[in-house]
């Protein structure tokens, strides 16, 4: 190791000592295991705050890093911070996203084991900048061969690709990811970064046809039109002018100053480029995604039948064009609907408002399709076959607890996917803190904690659960709407209000519109609309039931792996730097269940360490152990804390560590270090 480099590091390390220790009144604890009142909400709070305040933005409770998003650029993300913490003891240095990412890249290479990074938090926390992070501390620290950097690359230009295809502005976030994003990240034996694999869950369908004041549609819409090529526009019929498309300006935000899609544009092209895309696939893909705006634009009219007709029909002619389908089936599928009778189809017109739900539901389940093609397709350019057992890192930024004024079907499912992570959570670290009394044969305490089992069972019980009631209500023949879904939730699980959840469940698409999607000749809708699925006459499963069926299948994949956690808090609401909005902070400690944690984590004891290091440390502290311990490193930490005055009920010996029960135990020692 480079002299100037441990020098850094001694000099970091005193520094962090300081910050941690001694100067803890100014800049607070750097792991909340040593506040002393770790039960109380405030004192957490008073913590956060003090380190907020002068920029420290990162906080460890054990090893889960807590992260508040500073709103601005802290010049914290250089080389030279990454080299910093390549290979350093966890506990070392500050807090970093780095430090989470360097120690589990460094146990996967010395144990051989695949582990997580789960980053949670909501919108607008810091969940995909903190991934993009740990994407880019890999790309840049990881050891490289030339032959490789291909996989490199791909792996880090999936993401602009999907960003633009996935994220969108909204009030809380100029850059929201609509989806949640599982991505495994594959290294060779020797640390090599060789290839990954990326899952996607529930994109935001409904933002394609419809979005609240101030917010966009997404990305990709906007950079198209704005740095589309002429020709490019010409081919697909489009003008430039955002306002002129319904689907992009009913947030009447279409033009926004925050974000830059004509750079954007240029960041995605060239990122469709490294990740292998041809020509003929872009202009599939922009096909569809011009369609979708065609779509948005054709409007219906009442004939004098009180059924819907369409008068103009330019963008019936541009969608065929793009999707290579036939424009007159094309209009019949959007205004009439084939039923099907004991022997025979009959084709029934629609009225004005089933035609638009036809038209945003083709609009809908195009672009929802065509997203996951997308993931596919990129999945396929990660895939690296020539490396064989591999060990992974897998990133899950997934978007955290949402509670607005109004909860919809969409909150239902993320809060039931939180809720599935949070049990996952509790149940490792107690498993793991357990794990280490034994192994160090210290008798273990019982803590009490809040179970959220049975949250998650009123949900996913198979059928008592809602899922489960939802469905039913959703198969059953006869009338069924939200209000007999609510009736029947009211007789087996209490009393609440829910609303608009049946429609959404369900997701339907009208046959007719489906036909018309599975023989088009856009090769990518082919792939998304297989004709099998019309022969196919049983129901596919609903969202409420498929979402249950890839978190299970989620949890199966976190489940064999070595967890890290990092929980995003955002400090406002304005997306400014340097405000602490406490009561939106202290919401948000409790929902992520920080408090919950602290108190596992902290259990009987604020502080552990090996008896090698704990001695390192302190020897100076008594005659017997200064300057060199030469019996084993246990029998001189006892002679130095006895020597020091340690009451028997402070702390216990483990078998390799040292436990301290108070942190101002362990500050006193530090305090008479300092002055010694
Ligand atoms: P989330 O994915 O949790 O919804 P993002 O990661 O997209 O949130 O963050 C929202 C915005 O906050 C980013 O676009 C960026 O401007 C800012 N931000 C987030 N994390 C950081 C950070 N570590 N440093 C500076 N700015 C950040
Ligand atoms: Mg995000």
């Amino acid at each position: 190791m480079g002299s100037k480099k441990e020098e850094v590091r001694r000099k970091h390390i005193r520094l962090h000592m300081e910050g941690a220790l001694t100067a803890r009144d100014k800049v607070g604890v750097q792991d909340f295991v040593l506040l002393d009142a770790y039960t109380s909400e405030s004192a957490f709070l008073d913590n956060l705050r003090k380190r907020f305040s002068e920029n420290l933005i990162y906080t460890y409770i054990g090893s889960l890093l807590v992260s508040v998003n500073p709103y601005q650029e802290l010049g914290i993300y250089t080389l030279s911070q990454m080299e910093l913490y390549q290979g350093v003891n966890f506990f070392e240095l500050p807090p970093h996203v780095y430090a989470i990412a360097d120690n589990a890249y460094r146990m996967m290479c010395s144990e051989l084991n695949n582990h997580f990074i789960l980053i949670s938090g909501e919108s607008g926390a810091g969940k995909t900048e903190a991934s993009k992070k740990i994407l880019q501390y890999f790309a840049v620290t990881c050891p490289m061969t030339e032959s490789l950097q291909v996989a490199r690359d791909r792996l880090l230009f999936s993401n602009p690709v999907l960003e633009a295809f996935g994220n969108a502005k909204t009030l809380r976030n100029d850059n929201s990811s609509r989806f949640g994003k599982y991505m495994d990240i594959q290294f060779d034996f020797k640390g090599i970064p060789v290839g990954g694999h990326i899952i996607s869950y529930l994109i935001e369908k409904s933002r394609v046809v419809y979005q609240n004041q101030g917010e966009r549609n997404f990305h990709i819409f906007y950079q198209l039109l704005e740095g589309g090529e002429e020709e490019l526009l010409a081919y697909l019929g489009l003008e430039r002018d955002p306002q002129l498309y319904k689907y992009l300006s009913q947030g009447r935000c279409a033009k926004e100053s925050s974000v830059n899609d004509k750079n954007d544009w240029k960041t995605v092209s060239n990122a469709f480029s490294v990740i292998d895309f041809t020509k003929d696939d872009l202009e599939n893909l922009f096909g569809i995604v011009a369609s979708v705006l065609h779509l948005g634009n054709i409007c219906f009219e009442e004939n004098q039948q009180g059924c819907a007709s369409v008068p103009d029909t330019h963008e019936i002619k541009w969608i065929a064009k793009l999707l290579g389908v036939h424009p007159w089936v094309l209009l019949e599928a959007l205004t009439h609907r084939k039923i099907e009778a004991k022997t025979e189809e009959v084709i029934c017109p629609l009225t004005l408002e089933l035609s638009a739900y036809a038209r945003d539901a083709m609009a809908k389940a195009v672009y929802g399709r065509t997203f996951t093609w997308l993931v596919n397709k990129i999945n396929s350019s990660l895939v690296n076959k020539d490396f064989t057992g591999k060990t992974v890192i897998g990133l899950l930024d997934i978007y955290g607890f949402e509670v607005f004024d109004k909860n919809g079907f969409e909150q239902f499912c993320i809060n039931y996917c939180n809720e599935k992570l949070q049990q996952l959570l509790i149940e490792r670290t107690l498993k793991a803190e357990q794990a280490e009394y034994e192994m160090e044969g210290i008798e273990w305490e019982p803590i009490q904690y809040f179970n959220n089992k049975i949250i998650c069972d009123l949900v996913e019980e198979r059928h008592k659960g809602i899922i489960s009631i939802l469905d039913e209500e959703c198969i059953r023949p006869g009338p069924a709407t939200d209000l007999s879904f609510l009736e029947r939730l009211e007789e087996r699980v209490g009393k609440h209000a829910h609303f608009e959840f049946l429609e959404k469940n369900n997701d339907l698409l009208y046959r007719h519109l489906k036909e018309v999607l599975c023989r088009s000749k856009n090769r990518i809708l082919k792939e998304c609309f297989l004709v099998a699925e019309l022969e196919n006459r049983r129901r596919a499963p609903t969202v409420g039931t498929q979402f249950k069926n890839s978190l299970s299948s989620l949890l199966e994949i976190l489940i064999s792996k070595e967890p890290s956690y990092i929980r995003c808090i955002k400090p406002n609401e304005r997306k400014e730097p340097s405000k602490f909005d406490d009561f939106l902070i202290r919401h948000q400690v409790k929902y992520l269940g920080l408090m919950e944690h602290l108190r596992v984590r902290r259990a009987g004891f604020a502080y552990r360490r090996k008896y090698e290091h704990f001695l390192q440390r302190y020897k100076s502290l008594c005659p017997d152990t200064w300057p060199h311990w030469h019996g084993p490193p246990e029998e001189g930490v006892e002679r130095l804390i006895k020597y020091i005055g340690y009451k028997p009920e402070e702390y216990k010996l483990g078998r390799t560590k040292i436990f301290i029960r108070f942190p101002r135990t362990l500050f006193a020692t530090e305090d008479a270090f300092e002055f010694s």
